[in-house]
């Protein structure tokens, strides 16, 4: 046979995307080309895949061969396509039959000797299989096996050297086991709330934050527990779901190969205030896209302390995900979408020495200071509560305890938002919270009462009538009524918050 076609797959940014990868021989000088965007790795990959072939005791085809990738258009990367190149040129040579390829993906870097190793981001490329209309079974080196192997709907074959793939493949031995993984992605370990003392207004505010998938602020002067509180709310959130914890493993995989290790807890980053703009939001590292603090932070939670601190640029590059839930990084010749879904939580002093005593910062400097957090970027943050130092040290309620009321409040926030395409109330578009959900009409007059008071923005007020929705999911009533306005206003301590 002179032509031949087998399945890889390879990364576009962080989805994964299945290769066709086809084999030409023709008559001509001996030699190999590969055409179709391939970047070094790939091209190098000539290499590679001779010496494999022929130290597994194969014939290397006579004349000149051809591998073609294709979608052509896209870029690939990287050397995980050397075992499906591999077995096409098989194929191209008789050593393997069509049939016997076709319905397989192959994924994994051929040693010179022969072996098959594992390669990075294999767990995104098993979701892109899963997504794809193509072939569900999978051939990877035996690391890589382990990883994918909780993908649903995927048949995972584990493989030591190509000789073993190819065995396989002609059924000249059993299909090896995947490699044990535990059944039972746990729920995994997370800071307990009852260790924050004599704080019950903050843990209600992270209460309601987990309930309603709102943003939160929180200000107050240094050493008052607004990491120890940040830190706290993964473990408040509904556990991962089996789609998000392959996303999030995705992700980590393609960051540094430690996808395997999985658990439920949503994510927790906190980057420091000096990170660089590439490493919070993400950029092109050699070859590969390097996912960002925003994009790690994925399904879970982005805790920026000191916010104001933060570069300005670097605040701005937040509002897209925000708004959407991906952070768009352009490269050279295309513009790559990570997933960047996260909650955020902003901390930040009082004043820029944070100190509460002994301040002597200008009225000047405080507006400057606070005035970094852009307008735009504090729409977005339905909470904001400033803290002072416990005055008693009652513990929190158990962090388990909380997230049942939480799941509670958010099924039924899910129910009542299902047919308007949202799922929290923080997503609630304004529109909605004046019409169809708006809270009871005298709820709606106080409401409007408090805000000509302090002379609230249409916006701010918006903003209250969502935390008041997240206040009667989770009393688990109807409708947001007096009480709810009440509370959102007192979770909303706006004197002593940063002003905006
Ligand atoms: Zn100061």
């Amino acid at each position: 046979m002179t032509l031949a076609e087998s399945h890889g797959a390879v990364c576009v940014g962080m989805t994964g995307q299945v290769v066709e990868v086809q084999v030409h021989l023709s008559n001509g000088l001996p030699g190999m080309t590969i055409v179709g965007l391939p970047d070094t790795s790939i091209s190098e990959s000539r290499d590679r895949v001779r010496s494999a072939v022929v130290n597994s005791g194969f014939d290397w085809p006579t004349g000149r061969i051809t591998v073609g990738l294709s979608p052509a258009f896209e870029h690939k990367r990287g050397s995980g396509l050397d075992l499906a190149v591999a077995v096409a040129v098989l194929a191209s040579n008789g050593a393997v039959t069509d049939s016997q390829l076709a319905g397989s993906v192959f994924m994994g870097e051929l040693g010179l000797d022969g072996s098959v190793r594992a390669i990075p981001g294999a767990v995104a490329m098993a979701l892109g299989v899963v997504r794809g209309a193509g072939p569900r079974r999978v051939f990877a080196g035996q690391a890589t096996a382990a990883q994918i192997a909780r993908v649903p709907g995927l048949q995972v074959i584990p493989v030591a050297t190509l000789r073993e793939a190819v065995d396989v493949m002609r059924g000249d031995i059993a299909i090896p086991a995947v490699p044990e993984t535990t059944d039972d992605i746990q729920m995994g370990v997370f800071p307990e709330l009852s260790e924050v003392l004599g704080q019950p207004l903050a843990c209600r505010a992270l209460e309601v934050a987990a309930a309603g998938g709102h943003h939160i602020l929180m200000s107050g002067p240094p050493g008052v527990g607004k990491s120890m509180l940040a830190q706290r709310l993964p473990g408040l959130l509904p556990p991962l779901t089996d789609e998000q914890v392959l996303e999030v493993a995705a992700i980590r995989d393609a960051l540094d190969g430690s996808g395997s290790e999985v658990t439920r807890v949503p994510p927790f980053c906190a980057p420091h205030h000096s990170a660089s703009h590439v490493a919070m939001v993400g950029g092109a590292s050699g070859a590969a896209t390097r996912p960002g603090q925003i994009t790690l932070a994925h399904h879970g939670v982005l805790f920026l302390d000191e916010a104001p601190e933060f570069a300005r640029m670097t605040l701005e590059c937040l509002r897209q995900p925000l708004e959407d839930g991906t952070v768009s990084i352009a490269r050279a010749a295309v513009t790559e979408r990570l997933p960047a879904a996260f909650q955020l939580v902003l901390a930040a002093n009082p004043c820029p020495c944070g100190e509460e005593r002994t301040c002597r910062c200008s009225a000047v400097d405080i507006r400057r200071y606070s005035g970094r957090l852009s307008g735009p970027l504090l729409d977005r943050v339905d909470l904001r509560i400033s803290l002072h130092r416990a005055k008693g040290i009652d513990p929190g309620e158990p962090s388990l305890v909380v997230r049942a009321r939480v799941a509670a409040a958010r099924r039924r926030a899910r129910s009542r938002l299902a047919d308007h395409g949202q799922w929290v109330n923080a997503r609630v578009p304004s529109g909605l919270l004046r019409g169809q959900l708006a809270p009871t009409p005298r709820a709606v007059a106080a409401l409007e009462r408090y805000a000509a008071e302090a002379g609230w923005s249409r916006r701010a007020t918006d903003r209250m009538a969502r935390v008041a929705w997240t206040l009667a999911d989770l009393a688990g009533c109807e409708r947001p009524d007096l009480d709810e306005i009440d509370e959102a206003v007192l979770l909303r301590n706006r004197a002593s918050a940063v002003r905006r």
